[in-house]
């Protein structure tokens, strides 16, 4: 089986910073995959090459062996990878179930395609179905600016459902939630992507969340892959003890 994700010998400097080191590695479907590493380690560098959001200086990036080349974001996501924010890409002024159908529509950070005028029809609807996923219905005719920060990642999260895509990436999904709240917030999110995403990349400084929903964690450091392989054994190695996780 061809792989959903496939980077081979990926490169990126900013100025003295090796940001991406000769990073390879394959995400076969269905697998959910934590990427870990102390900040600055190189996670969103990575996460924005996938993505088009940055060009690598060398290598390449492939989504089921399609080389994404130097596609746009927009044209990344055709290809069927979307993501969603460490700070949510949301129009602040637009209530959660408006933002919605501006990503159904195409337009927005998320999506960046477009619907036909037939398919742009039940916008609405589909917004309301994706908010009600995350037990967010009550907050659809709420602006974004009067909404808390966990819930506008959960609506960043839904934005990025909208092109059901092969490849979901979450960057920090529980960044902000607090600790009596993250694997209910987790949960959530994981029940929620499961119709549209089976095949999940997370960012994840929480060691607890990792070990819970990672079925593989890939640890970084300084722009080097340092482990790849079951959370059980990646959080153990001496490395990822020493470099990434702090001992703990
Ligand atoms: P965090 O956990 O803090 O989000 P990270 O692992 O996601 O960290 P990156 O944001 O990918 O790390 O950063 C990797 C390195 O590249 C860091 O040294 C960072 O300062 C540097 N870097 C990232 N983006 C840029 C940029 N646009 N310009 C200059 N340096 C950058």
């Amino acid at each position: 089986m061809i792989p959903v994700l496939s980077v081979r010998g990926v490169e990126k400097r900013f100025g003295a910073v090796v940001a991406a080191d000769a990073l390879s590695l394959d995400i076969p479907a269905g697998q959910r995959v934590s990427l870990i590493g102390a900040n600055g380690a190189g996670k969103t560098t990575f996460v924005n090459m996938v993505t088009g959001y940055l060009k690598p200086d060398a290598g390449s990036i492939a989504i089921e062996g399609m080389d994404i080349g130097r596609r746009s974001p927009r044209n990344v996501a055709r290809l069927g990878i979307s993501r969603s924010f460490q700070i949510p890409q949301l129009f602040i002024e637009l209530t959660a179930a408006e933002n919605l159908a501006v990503a159904i529509s195409g337009v927005g950070a998320h999506s960046l395609s477009f619907f036909s005028p037939a398919e742009a029809h039940g916008r609405h609807d589909k917004a309301l179905e994706l908010l009600g996923r995350f037990g967010l219905t009550e907050m659809a005719d709420r602006p974004i600016s009067e909404l808390a920060g966990g819930v506008r990642k959960l609506i960043d999260i839904a934005m990025a459902l909208v092109r059901r895509p092969k490849l979901l990436l979450l960057d920090e999904p529980t960044s902000g939630v607090s600790a009596e709240e993250k694997f209910a917030t987790m949960d959530r999110v994981i029940h929620a992507v499961a119709p549209d995403a089976s095949t999940i990349v997370f960012v994840e400084h929480d060691m607890e969340i990792v070990s819970r929903y990672a079925d593989r964690v890939v640890a970084f450091y300084q722009g080097r892959i340092l482990a790849d392989g079951d959370p059980q054994d990646v959080l153990k190695d001496p490395e990822v003890r020493r470099y990434v996780t702090g001992g703990s």
